[in-house]
């Protein structure tokens, strides 16, 4: 579903170049739940940005369902972000905006019909156990709520990945198991395939079915939770 094939990002700043990520290989499957886990700085967030076109490769490809991503024209690269979604660990919501406007934001954008938004919005709503906070506004919801709110919106055009940017890092341990069960669901009902970053050992070993291992910008181990920390 997500195949990265020796894949480099070089950042230039003040005229020194920063390899962030560094001839990375790795496949993610459909359907899977993949977790890349790393210290701050190591380049997690440079190749999860690299899957929607956020950043472009310095070298290598990022194919997605087959296609190389950086070859999309425009209107297809519009036609891909709606099937790639994101959610973030400060939740990117629209503050001033209620529940079902920050859920209905994508879906205005795209110009599809008020009634068909209306719909979506409060099945999706549903799902994510917010129908009753349809008409709050952003800022009177708790942090869990608030992250249920971004997946909402992320799941809003039906996407077949779901990129997940520390998406519970901002999020006490009980909240964070709760998203966590929501993730899983969203697996298992939807069959969406879930690329996440953490640097939370604990949020990978409980969600994710593989993990690979950042360091300076490399890929250094990589195979499923049971490989990796049961082997020493
Ligand atoms: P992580 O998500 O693991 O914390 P990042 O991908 O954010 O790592 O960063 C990897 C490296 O790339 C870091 O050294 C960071 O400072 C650098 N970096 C990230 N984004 C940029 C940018 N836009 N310009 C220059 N350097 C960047
Ligand atoms: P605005 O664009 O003024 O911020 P909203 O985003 O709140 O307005 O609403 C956009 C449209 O969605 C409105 O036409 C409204 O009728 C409809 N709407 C808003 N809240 C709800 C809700 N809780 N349930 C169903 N429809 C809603």
């Amino acid at each position: 579903m997500i195949n990265f094939k020796n894949v480099s990002k070089v950042y230039e700043h003040e005229g020194e170049e920063l390899v962030a990520v560094n001839q990375v290989n790795l496949q993610v499957e459909r359907g899977e739940i993949f977790g890349v886990i790393g210290f701050s700085g190591a380049g997690k967030s440079t190749l999860v940005r690299l899957v929607n076109q956020l950043e472009k490769p310095t070298d290598g490809e990022v194919l997605v369902d087959g296609q190389d991503v950086s070859s999309l024209s425009a209107k297809e690269l519009r036609g891909m972000r709606r099937k790639i979604s994101m959610i973030f660990q400060h939740f990117n919501l629209l503050e001033s905006k209620t529940v079902y406007h920050n859920v209905a934001f994508p879906l205005i954008l795209s110009g599809e019909p008020k009634d068909e938004i209306k719909k979506r919005v409060e099945e999706i709503l549903d799902f994510v156990g917010l129908k009753d906070r349809a008409n709050y506004y952003t800022d009177q919801l708790s942090g869990g709520q608030k992250q249920r709110v971004g997946i909402a919106r992320a799941l809003a055009t039906s996407p077949d990945i779901l990129l997940c940017d520390e998406a519970t890092s901002a999020l006490d341990p009980e909240t964070t198991q709760s998203i966590l069960e929501l993730l899983r669901r969203i697996r298992d009902e939807y069959n969406v395939t879930i690329l996440m970053i953490t640097h939370e050992m604990n949020v990978v070993k409980d969600v994710c079915d593989r993990v690979a291992v950042m360091e300076d910008g490399e890929v250094i181990e990589q195979g499923s939770i049971f490989d990796l920390f049961t082997n020493p």
